[in-house]
């Protein structure tokens, strides 16, 4: 029965029929749309859908009512959608559609306005990642209608049907499509799928990211889909067996995949549909086709993805993408052999998107050698077309023969008389010799009167390729677009367009314009309330709108009206205000500027834009194509803006390339002005000239996108508000830095989520922070303060040592920025020197390193500053902070080094002409808060003299993280190790983490020899770490010194250190085998955990086993001690020894509650260290440790118990004098059975009394003397129940090693053996570590670590002895014939790995002795011992104050000198001379070597006798170190 009249109709049948929910987008809900009417009548009718048991809701919305955001929630609820609208609201929609497109969701679309709609409305919109139908004729209009409701069911994805409902309005009435055929056809088994599914999230802002995992219906034959055992629906689709017409039949599906084309070739690059997206273009053809033949199968009518019609031997071919192909059919038809155009075949797009390049070659005859190609498009934003665009990359490589001649044609409107002459115009074109590109043919404002007065403002141009992007930004923003910084705008008086076209004067022109609209606003609430008008509307009309002027929706639907209404009044009150019409709108205002703003980004406008923290949009453009962008000048590295802005945290960023995805162009445009923030959009559109071909512009695209060198993504740093990814890529590939930047951005996220508590802290974006709290705390202050400042530029920079400096510069900048100023903090050598001239205020803050020298990190600046001749400083306002310590250099002639570095940049930047902002502050480590006294005076000052001394509601700063708040925070030592382990962006680890892995026996160096260099080529420093192993009282096997060599040659840096406390240390191993390392220890049953930080660390003991029974019961009570005292965490082995895949492993979140019995959550407040002598050897330095125990030795022989010592500790900060060595102090006896419990209670009493606030007052010897000897035994004794006995006698000789063979009681045989500082490797002439290895495959008894760095070979039996005597002499292990002084010395690690090292200590101490050793010679004092230690710096590792003569680094190549310890390490030594360089140590020492060699009495030690002869006074005890120096300090 033929009853259907029109495709409105046709349309809105089968949609009812296949719908459950049907959304009827209408002009108002009193207007019918071309569907409407139609629904609502089924609707009243109760007719029944094919889809869902009752009636299919339909539901009105009006279409500028955000229409589609009424689809969500029936989607989500497993509702089959179904959206009728007119092409009018799809690219406002875009966000949503590019969500729904992974929905079953069909929308059809009413082209508007009919009879000469505008195309674009759907080449805009092609990237979405929808199916796009296109029908031309009424019965089309029915048979497509139900192809995308059976697509949209068989592929699980959204379908757009459209079309021009004037094609079909002469056509003739066509028959209802069967229930029978639609309910096969749709296959409502496959839809039931759909509607038992719910998405269970209702968030409308959730990610749509569902993947298609249904089966995907090929043939609405088959109730159920069929199952053929391949998961793959391509395998599927070729497996089965749907009859394909003859057209198709030579196309294998082999030969398809080849050509993979999954969306038109021109845009494979950006396959932008929202992913995943496992639905292909194979699977859209495939079922298509399955659908087509069913179709074909019961009506006769046949469809194809292209619709060809014409001669099968054409040489010439119209493409047309707009209306009426039937008109141009006949038009061909009739065409006589005068006509241009006889002989010429007609192609339509059935399918649009996927675009099948195939498909169209296959329906397209093989002679064709040129195509016209229509594209009805109003308003042009490119300089050629989409469907040109589709043609040229689908036919370039088609065959053998030549690619036919592509000629695009800007389609207006054509009226059946006018027709013939136009095809006229275009074949004649077309076959001529050189055909004119972009010819615009028919008429452009439509048939007469058609257009409104608005559409009439679209005059046609023809867009030049650099416009791309300002066109687009005109077609999303119309009216209300302001660009300021438009090169042909009229400007404000200013001529020169380099300035205009600055982002300076940009951002400037946008602050004044938002002024001006203010002002605006308020003149037009003044307005309301006169009577200055004609007549009586525009008042009610104002003053609306003055209410609403800042909300951008209500401004701009009532800017039209005013402006009408003021029009028609006529007064000079309407004419003052019609003068800025424009204002009415609420504008979308824009910075548009070039790649070269990335030349200079810190300084640029870029940097000013992200700082404002404004509402305003910047588009950059690049068009450097991908071919030529290495030939660019090296020297001005180009950089990247999208990162610079995703790094400053609150901006929203995107990255776009309009040849390949446009539109996620307008997905970006859209995103950022709906951004309350700045906004950046780095724009692609590489060229050349303007006379460029298209496939360049294409192909160089292309390459730039599939390669990853311009990936398109889109960032927003708000969007875990709404529940979302913060970053989406929209194509395929990434580049490395990007890459990079998201995974320490995760990382990041993890902490913050993790410790919210911290979030400010660790937040890269702490400026976003400041501005929420303000905003709560202090709305108005705020906010006025900003528009009174416009915030004033302070660029702090700053050189920093040891982080002082640099954590000080972050500070002042953060709160720089809460008080309104647009800081940037960077370190001086970050920042490019040439650009100084331009800075309006620069702070300087500057630490002061070595003799008076500056930090490495401001060195080359200083440099330039100090040398720059042509360096004009005029403009520039500047002031310095420094940081120093005024004792460090006590001889006054060296006092002028105090904060040098500051001192002399303050006095050159004066120099240069710039202009003080206030004094030069000083910071000095000596004032009672250190630096900070002296900062806490000068930054008010500062503040001041910017004018921002007075600001109220500033927030509170989070305080500073403490250890103790990292240990606290750790959930026992876990933090985020596991997490920065697998951060493969860095060798680093988090900053908290590096103290949390030092309780877990390692640390985190950089390699300082390397550090410059590497900095010069723009790397991170050469991190690594070191490893300690915890083993008490220093005793290995042979085994495990094999294994511990493995482990240095194959995971570390091909040496071992035997440590001061007895232990295997490994350095240089990298971030990634610190796992495998850490599992070899264990494998050869030692461990790491607590060699280091603040526990009990590894428990020391004498080594040399004379006694070898005495010894072995005294080591027992060693490794008691240690193992009673080890923490309880199981993070230790859950971080590194649990296998990768252990589904146990709970490394992160607090899931795992661990418990400390002994520590509690926040350990101790600082290291903790244990030792025992067994006299008369002290070479563990008994009084050097926290609790020092002297072995004392029974009647019978064996141990008996200890006497204890407590409150020992050699850490020192230079010339702080709240800061001193100690030796440990008398406690009493203690028998060997309770030993390990006294020590568990003086831990227990430091745990509970030591100084958490100040480390460097933590340890247990300040907390002894702050409460009393006797206050904090009497603990103690409380806590144990039990008292202390009086100490039993005892006698030490001397803290050193005895070298050479020794035999015990038993007859074995310890040899000590020589180890240079205790570095075990190999050099060319001394194979040491080669030689220690070999004799531990044969050793057979076990080793010894002693304190004094060297090497026991211990427990060799009569029978090896030869053996080992031997190899001793073989790898040259067996000389000990070194002068006493060398024998008796020991030296730290220092450089290059010890990041505290101030001086060389490890590498140079042999060197000083071999220039010592002459004098010894000549004074015959070889046999002489003479206890001389050097360290790098005053944490004292080789415990220096306890020596007869040490050297402590001060810096680079200069030392202090300390005298008169005791020989035994009984007593401290004290300063003799600070600061002294080779020579003077070498003038002091040689000459007192001799003096000492003449005048010393019988066994007089040296230590003695520099005492005796005056030339230094004994240290009592720790608190009398710094009295009585040798070296006064002076006043100056
Ligand atoms: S004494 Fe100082 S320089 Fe030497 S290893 Fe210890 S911390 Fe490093």
């Amino acid at each position: 029965m033929a009853s259907i009249l029109s495709a409105g109709e046709a349309v809105a049948r089968i949609a009812y029929l296949s719908s459950d929910v049907v959304i009827s987008v209408q002009p108002s809900l009193s207007i019918d749309s071309e569907f409407s009417h139609f629904l609502h009548q089924y609707a009243t009718n109760k007719a029944s859908s094919l889809i869902c048991k009752g009636v299919p809701e339909v539901q009105s919305v009006r279409h500028n009512a955000d229409p589609l955001l009424s689809v969500y929630q029936p989607v989500r609820s497993g509702k089959i959608t179904t959206v009728t609208t007119s092409s009018n609201i799809l690219v406002k929609s875009i966000p949503h559609l590019y969500r729904l497109a992974q929905y079953p969701v069909v929308i059809h679309v009413s082209l508007n306005p009919a009879g000469y709609p505008d195309y674009g409305d759907i080449t805009s919109i092609r990237n979405v990642g929808f199916t796009f139908l296109q029908s031309s004729s009424l019965q089309e209009a029915q048979d497509i209608a139900l192809t995308a409701h059976a697509l949209a069911i068989r592929s699980g994805k959204g379908v757009i049907h459209f079309f021009d409902v004037a094609n079909s309005k002469s056509d003739q009435p066509i028959a209802h499509e069967s229930r029978d055929l639609v309910t096969k056809v749709i296959n409502t088994d496959l839809a039931k799928q759909y509607q038992g599914t719910k998405s269970e999230d209702t968030s409308l802002y959730v990610s749509e990211g569902r993947a298609q995992v249904r089966t995907i219906g090929l043939s609405g034959d088959h109730a159920a889909p069929a199952s053929n055992g391949s998961d793959s629906p391509v395998a599927r689709a070729s497996a089965d067996g749907t009859p394909r017409d003859q057209s198709s039949a030579s196309s294998s599906s082999s030969d398809r995949k080849n050509s993979s084309s999954v969306v038109s070739e021109a845009e494979s690059a950006t396959t932008v549909d929202s992913q995943p997206k496992p639905v292909s273009s194979e699977d859209i053809d495939s079922i298509c086709e399955s659908i087509w033949s069913q179709l074909r199968s019961h009506t006769g009518r046949k469809y194809n993805a292209f619709n060809y019609s014409g001669p099968a031997n054409t040489e010439s071919a119209l493409f047309l993408f707009g209306s009426d192909p039937g008109l141009f059919a006949a038009e061909f038809e009739s065409a006589t052999q005068a006509d241009f155009f006889r002989n010429v075949g007609l192609v339509t797009p059935v399918l649009y998107r996927p675009w099948l390049a195939e498909r169209l070659t296959e329906v397209l005859p093989k002679s064709v050698k040129r195509v016209a190609v229509l594209e009805q498009v109003r308003r042009k934003t490119t300089k050629w077309g989409p469907v040109l665009l589709d043609l040229l990359m689908s036919l370039k490589a088609s065959g053998p023969q030549k690619t036919p001649v592509i000629v695009g044609y800007q389609l207006g409107y054509l009226d059946y008389n006018t027709m013939t002459q136009a095809l006229s115009g275009i074949f004649q074109n077309l076959l001529s010799e050189s055909p004119i590109q972009n010819l615009e043919i028919g008429a452009h404002e439509g048939p007469k009167g058609s257009l409104s007065g608005m559409q009439k403002e679209f005059e046609l141009t023809q867009p030049k390729l650099e416009n791309a992007y300002m066109k687009i930004l005109d077609q999303l923003f119309g009216q209300r677009l302001f660009v300021a910084n438009a090169l042909g705008a009229k400007d404000a008086g200013v001529k020169d367009a380099s300035i205009r076209a600055s982002p300076e004067y940009g951002f400037g022109a946008l602050l004044a314009r938002r002024e001006h609209r203010k002002r605006f606003v308020s003149e037009v609430q003044t307005a309301a309330k006169t009577r200055d008008f004609t007549t009586d509307t525009p008042q009610k009309w104002l003053s609306q709108w003055a209410l609403a002027a800042t909300e951008a929706d209500q401004a701009n639907k009532l800017a039209p009206e005013i402006i009408q209404r003021l029009s028609t009044d006529g007064s000079p009150a309407a004419y003052k205000l019609l003068k800025f019409k424009g204002l009415f709108y609420k504008e979308s205002q824009w910075l548009i500027g070039s790649d070269a703003w990335a030349y200079d980004l810190g300084n640029s406008g870029v940097h000013h834009v992200l700082a404002s923290g404004e509402n305003i949009n910047m588009l950059v453009i690049d068009s450097t194509p991908y071919s030529e962008r290495a030939a660019q000048d090296a020297a001005r590295r180009k950089k990247d803006i999208g990162l610079y802005a995703m790094n400053f945290g609150n901006a929203y960023v995107a990255s776009v390339a309009v040849y390949s995805s446009y539109t996620q162009v307008l997905q970006a445009m859209l995103e950022a002005e709906a951004f309350d923030g700045p906004s950046v959009i780095m724009a692609y559109l590489p060229y050349n000239s303007e006379v460029d071909n298209p496939l360049t512009v294409l192909q160089e695209t292309k390459k730039s996108v599939d390669l990853g060198y311009w990936p398109l993504y889109r960032w927003d740093p708000k969007a875990a508000e709404k529940g979302e990814q913060a970053f989406k890529l929209d194509s395929e590939r990434i580049k490395q830095e990007l890459q990079e930047f998201l995974r320490r951005d995760n990382h990041m996220s993890q902490l913050m989520r993790r410790h919210p508590q911290f979030s400010a802290n660790l937040s890269e974006s702490y400026g976003s922070e400041v501005r929420k709290v303000q905003k709560r705390k202090a709305k108005d202050a705020y906010e006025a303060l900003l528009e009174g400042l416009q915030g004033a530029p302070m660029t702090v920079l700053f050189a920093s040592d040891n982080g002082n400096a640099e954590n000080l510069a972050k500070r002042l900048g953060r709160r720089g920025k809460a008080r309104g100023l647009k800081t940037m903090v960077m370190a001086m050598d970050d920042f490019p020197l040439e650009d100084l001239g331009n800075e309006e205020n620069v702070v300087f803050i500057t630490a002061t390193a070595g003799q008076g020298e500056f930090p490495q990190n401001g060195r080359n600046m200083w440099e330039g500053v100090k040398n720059g001749t042509d360096l004009d400083l005029v403009n520039v306002s500047f002031t310095v902070f420094a940081l120093g310590d005024s004792h460090y250099w006590p001889r006054k002639e060296d006092k002028h080094y105090y904060n040098k570095p500051g001192k002399d940049l303050f006095a050159r930047l004066a120099a240069l002409g710039g202009k003080q902002i206030v004094d030069i502050g000083l910071g000095d480590d000596q004032d009672p808060d250190g630096y900070q006294t002296g900062y806490e005076d000068w930054e008010p000052k500062l503040w001041e003299v910017l004018g921002v001394g007075h600001v109220e509601g500033l927030p509170d700063e989070p305080p500073p993280i403490t250890n103790e708040d990292i240990k606290a925070a750790s959930n026992f030592l876990r933090g985020t190790i596991a997490e920065g382990l697998h951060d493969e962006s860095t060798g680093a680890i988090s900053a908290a983490d590096q103290q949390l892995t030092k309780f877990h026996g390692t640390y985190m160096q950089d390699d300082r020899d390397l550090r410059d260099e590497r900095k010069a080529q723009g790397l991170e420093p050469a991190y690594s770490f070191m490893i300690r192993c915890r083993l008490p009282g220093g005793v290995a096997t042979a085994q495990q010194w094999q294994q511990m060599d493995a482990i240095a040659t194959h995971l570390g840096n091909e040496t071992m250190k035997l440590t001061t406390r007895q232990t295997f240390q490994f350095h240089g191993v990298v971030k990634g085998k610190l796992r495998p390392a850490m599992q070899a220890i264990n494998a050869a049953l030692m461990t790491t955990i607590a060699a280091c930080g603040d526990v009990n660390r590894n428990v020391m003991c004498s080594s040399l086993p004379e006694l070898s029974e005495l010894h072995r019961d005294t080591h027992e009570v060693a490794k008691k001690i240690s193992d009673h005292l080890l923490p309880s965490t199981t993070a230790y082995h859950e971080i590194w020894l649990k296998d990768e895949n252990d589904k146990n492993v709970q490394v992160a979140g607090d899931a795992v509650q661990d418990f400390e019995p002994l520590y509690g959550p926040t350990y101790l407040p600082r290291k903790f260290k244990i030792t025992i002598a067994i006299p008369p050897h002290n070479d563990t330095d008994v009084y050097a440790h926290d609790i020092g125990l002297i072995a004392i030795k029974g009647e019978d022989g064996k141990l008996q118990g200890f006497n204890l010592l407590a409150g020992g500790g050699m850490g020192v900060t230079h010339n702080m004098k709240k800061t001193y060595p100690q030796v440990g102090r008398m406690f009493g006896y203690v028998d060997k059975e309770t030993v390990h419990v006294a020590c568990e209670k003086i831990m227990f009493v430091q745990r509970d009394n030591g100084d958490r606030a100040n480390r460097k007052h933590a340890r247990l010897k300040y907390t002894i003397d702050t409460m009393g000897l006797d206050v904090f035994k009497a603990q103690v004794e409380e806590l144990w129940g039990k008292k202390f006995e009086e100490p039993k006698p005892f006698h030490f000789e001397s803290n050193i090693d005895t070298f050479g063979w020794q035999k015990d009681e038993k007859g074995m045989h310890h040899f000590t053996m020589f180890i240079e500082n205790g570095r075990i490797e190999d050099t060319a002439d001394f194979p040491m570590k080669t030689g220690l290895k070999e004799i531990a495959k044969v050793h057979k008894g076990d080793y010894r670590l002693t304190g004094n760095q060297h090497l026991i070979l211990s427990n060799v039996s009569e029978d090896q002895l030869d053996t080992m005597k031997e190899m001793l002499k073989k790898y040259k292990l067996d000389n000990t014939n070194f002068s006493a002084l060398r024998l008796s010395s020991s030296a730290c690690v220092a450089f290059p790995t010890c990041g505290l090292a101030m001086a060389e200590s490890e590498r140079y101490l042999p060197e000083l002795i071999t220039k010592l050793e002459g004098v010894i010679e000549e004074n015959g004092m070889r046999q002489d011992s003479i206890v001389m230690r050097m360290t790098g710096c005053p944490n004292g590792c080789a415990r220096p104050w306890l020596a007869e003569v040490a050297f402590v680094g001060k810096a680079f190549g200069a030392y202090n000198m300390y005298l008169g310890g005791g020989y035994h390490g009984n007593r401290l030594n004290k300063l003799y001379r600070s600061s002294i360089k080779e020579e003077e140590i070498l003038g002091i020492m040689k000459p007192l070597l001799k003096r000492y060699a003449l005048e010393r009495n019988e066994g007089e030690r040296l230590g003695d006798f520099v005492i005796r002869i005056g030339m230094i006074k004994a240290t009592r005890e720790g608190r009398d170190f710094h009295d009585d120096t040798a070296e006064v300090e002076e006043d100056e």
